[in-house]
Parts: structure tokens; sequence; C-alpha cells
């Protein structure tokens, strides 16, 4: 099938990349000219494990191509996907002038019957919205079908190619077959395509992001409740993940969530529940939550160290929102490290891929590590914000020779307590004695 994407981002570059990987030929579309010029020359604009492969596959096999030209991609294709951002608006809710941008300009482009596809996570009744745009600058027949995308930044190629479902929002047969046999060839192993109305297949997106943020919030307050009793978050952890009912995914203790989706996608909920006239009180509560808990490292560290940090040097291991991505998007990492800026501390952060971005968030406020190691040499204090599988097994005794004092806030409970407090280090974690 000839298919058009529209948005090059982590969700567009991913789509594309994989639909072209199964035979179809792909033509990606964003108005980043710069962004485009790098993918036409071979580079990647994003971090994202076995993308890049994927992307250089596909480009020599001329399946996968990349342009600012959107009237000439729709006009070319038989299904047009938008892909690109819907972010926060001022009032909260899911700003949709991209969406509606990109789906005028194809109701503009488009030359005979075409299923434009919206991937971009949008409120319930915005396929109507977008259907109305299209109708007002075409003559021509075509299908508004929803398509939320449920893959998550650091296994977003592993997540397209096997899906746990997909989900399409169709309201005639035609356009659901068209999907259907588009993604076919990803759910071989039995994963269920499931064809639904639009609103419903719009609303599914947001309850999955607001029951994974639900889990977060929830475990974090049963760990801080955990340090006021001197229990152990973990061992509870594990035994109500052992009941099947509840399972043992999204459920550790941490510094809250971030990204570009989750705090996002719970604001829109609660936006435009309340623009319903329904006060959704559970996500007002897990939204707090995360706030606090973003920074509840900080109150740690004051607590340890006082609040002025003057002259100390701090380091922080972990940079991106989550391991094996390079976003920073809403990442605790920037609150804390805003905060012991505050507090007059030096900061030497290391991120194994977020470098680059950090550098555009926090110019030369900090400075930054070629290597863990290098990031804790002579530091006060050692902060652990994303649990990259490098930070898991330090050496040490490497770490102990290299600070100034032994002090390790772990925000991820990486460690055994015992074990690092035996090699000396004075050590805290998330709702652990
Ligand atoms: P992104 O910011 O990485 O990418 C969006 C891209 O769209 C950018 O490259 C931008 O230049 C481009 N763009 C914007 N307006 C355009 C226009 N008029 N014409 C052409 N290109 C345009 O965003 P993302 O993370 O890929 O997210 C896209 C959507 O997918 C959002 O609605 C998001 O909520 C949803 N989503 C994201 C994820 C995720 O993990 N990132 C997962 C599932 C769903």
């Amino acid at each position: 099938m000839r298919i058009a994407v529209v948005g090059t981002g982590y969700v567009g570059l991913v789509v594309g990349a994989c639909f072209a990987e199964t035979g179809n030929e792909v033509i990606c579309v964003d108005r980043d000219a710069n962004k485009v010029r790098k993918l036409n020359r071979g580079g990647i604009p994003i971090y994202e494990p076995g993308l890049e492969e994927l992307v250089r596959r596909n480009r020599h096999e001329r399946r996968l191509m990349f342009t600012t030209n959107l009237p000439d991609s729709v006009r070319r294709s038989q299904v047009v996907f938008i892909a690109v951002g819907t972010p926060t608006g001022e009032d909260g809710s899911a700003d949709l002038k991209y969406v509606l941008g990109v789906a005028r300009e194809i109701g503009r482009a488009m030359s005979g019957y075409t299923v434009v596809v919206d991937k971009s996570t949008v409120p319930a009744g915005t396929s109507e919205l977008v259907s109305a745009v299209i109708r007002r600058e075409t003559k021509h027949p075509f299908s508004v079908v929803s398509n939320p995308e449920f893959l998550k930044q650091g296994a977003a190629v592993e997540d397209f190619l096997k899906p746990d479902r997909v989900v399409i929002g169709a309201n005639d047969e035609r356009a659901a077959n068209i999907m259907r046999d588009l993604y076919r060839p990803f759910t071989r192993t039995g994963a269920p395509i499931m064809v639904m109305d639009c609103a419903s297949a719009e609303l599914c997106k947001y309850a999955a992001n607001a029951m994974l943020a639900t889990r977060i919030s929830f475990m974090n307050e049963i760990a801080n409740v955990c340090e006021l009793f001197g229990a152990d978050a973990d061992k509870v952890r594990q035994a109500i993940g052992a009941d099947r009912r509840i399972g043992t995914a999204f459920l550790f203790p941490g510094i809250g969530y971030g990204g570009s989706c989750f705090p996002k996608d719970v604001q829109a909920i609660i936006k435009f529940s309340a623009d319903r006239k329904y006060r959704f009180r559970v996500l007002e509560g897990v939204q707090a939550v995360n706030a606090a808990q973003k920074v509840r490292l900080l109150g740690k560290l004051d607590k340890a160290l006082g609040k002025n940090l003057r002259g100390k040097t701090i380091a922080v291991w972990g940079l991106a929102f989550k391991p094996r991505t390079d976003d920073m998007r809403e990442a605790p990492s920037v609150p804390l490290i805003q905060g012991l800026l505050e507090r007059g501390a030096k900061v030497r952060a290391y991120d194994p891929e977020a470098r680059n971005v950090a550098k555009g968030i926090f110019k030369k406020k900090i400075s930054y590590a070629r290597s863990a190691y290098d990031a804790v040499r002579d530091a006060d204090a050692l902060l652990v914000v994303t649990e990259w599988n490098e930070f898991r097994e330090p050496d040490f005794k490497r770490v102990k020779r290299l600070m100034k004092t032994p002090v390790i806030f772990d925000g991820r409970n990486l460690y055994d307590p015992k074990q690092v407090r035996a090699l000396g280090f004075k050590y805290s974690s998330m709702g652990r004695p």
C-alpha cells in the first residue's frame, strides 16, 4: 500500500519505518526541514533502539522516503496517518491545532478516496472535527479512522512490530478493512485487532495511560506510607504483584512519571471530563501525587545535607525521563536539577543518551560528564534519577574512592540498602528503611 505519515517524531518515524518493513511504500512528512534533511542523509533525529537499522534498510530498499512536501505525499497515498504532537494547551486541554491544521492540508491535497488515520492521541470526538475540516476542503470521498498508538519509547519498534492489540475506530467497513490489511502482518501471533467506534478508540489511549499513571502514583504513595512505618515498599510491591488480579507491572516506587504522554494525557482527561461537567477525582489525585513525588528526593537531600548546597557538587545519574530514550520532556531530572541549582549546588550529570537534549535545557548551568564515574568525581552526593541498565551494578568501591563523601540518594531503588551501607555509603531510597 502507499502510505503517508505526517509528523516524523517518536511515533511517526517508528510507524513509518515499521509499515515500510512489511512491504508498504511509505513517505514520511515533516515540516521541520532540518529533520527531513538529516533523515535523507541517513541520520536519525532521535534515539530509539533498533530504529536506525530499520530506517536504513527500508530507505535503501526505497520503501521509505522523507519529505517536507505534504500535498505531493497525500496525492500519491491511499492511507494518510496524522502523527503530529497534541501538546497541553493553555487551559490544560489537548491542543488540536497541529492535528486540525494537517487535516486541512490533507483535505486540500487529496485526489481520490483516502483513509485519513488519526494516530495522535486526541480526545473523544476529534475524528468528527477532523472529518468536518476535511469535508470543507474536498469533494473526494474519504474516511477518518482513529488508530491510537500504544508503543512506549525505549521499546517503540518492538512494541509496534509485536503489539498487544491494535485498536481501530472506524465508522465504515471499507476503511476498517484497509486498516485490518495494513495491520495483519503485525498480529500473526494472535494479537487482536479491535474495531470499534471512533469515540471509544480515542478514549482507549487516554484510559490506558491514565491507568498506568494511576498505578505509579498509587505505588509511590504506598512507598511514602512505608517510610512512615519503617516498612519496605519493595516487599509490599512483590507481595501485591504476586496477586494475579494486580500483576507486577508499573508498581515500582520512584520519583514520579514523566515523558511526553502521561502528564499531558492525564491532564487532558481531567480537562475534557470537566468540560462535560465531570470531575475526575482519581486523576486529580494522581497528578498531585506525581508533582510532589518528582521533588521528594530534594526533601531527603535537605534533611541530610541542609538547604544550602553552596560549594557542594552533586552528581546526577540519568537525565532522560526513562531508560533507552533521549527524551527529557517532563523528566523528573529537570525539577530536581533546578532545585539543586536553586540551593547553590554545582551539578555534574551523566546520561548515556540525553546529553545533547540536556544541553539544550540547562545550557552551561550544569556540567556534562562523559561517564558515570566521571560524574561522581569529588561529588558530595550522588542522585540516581533514571534507571539505565549501566547504573544497576556499578563498581561501588571505585565510586566511593572518587566521591568526596560517599552519599547516595537513589530515586529508583536500584541498590540493596544493606549491601551499599556495608560498603560505607550513606544511602537513602524510596520507601525502604
Ligand atoms: P513529536 O513531537 O516527537 O513529533 C511530532 C512531529 O510532528 C514533529 O517532528 C513536528 O515537526 C511534526 N509536525 C508538527 N506539525 C506538523 C505539520 N503541520 N506538518 C508536518 N509535520 C508536523 O511527537 P510524538 O512523541 O511522536 O507524539 C505524536 C503524537 O503521538 C502525540 O499525540 C502523542 O501523544 C502520541 N503518542 C506518543 C507516544 C510517545 O511515546 N511519544 C506514544 C503514543 C502516542
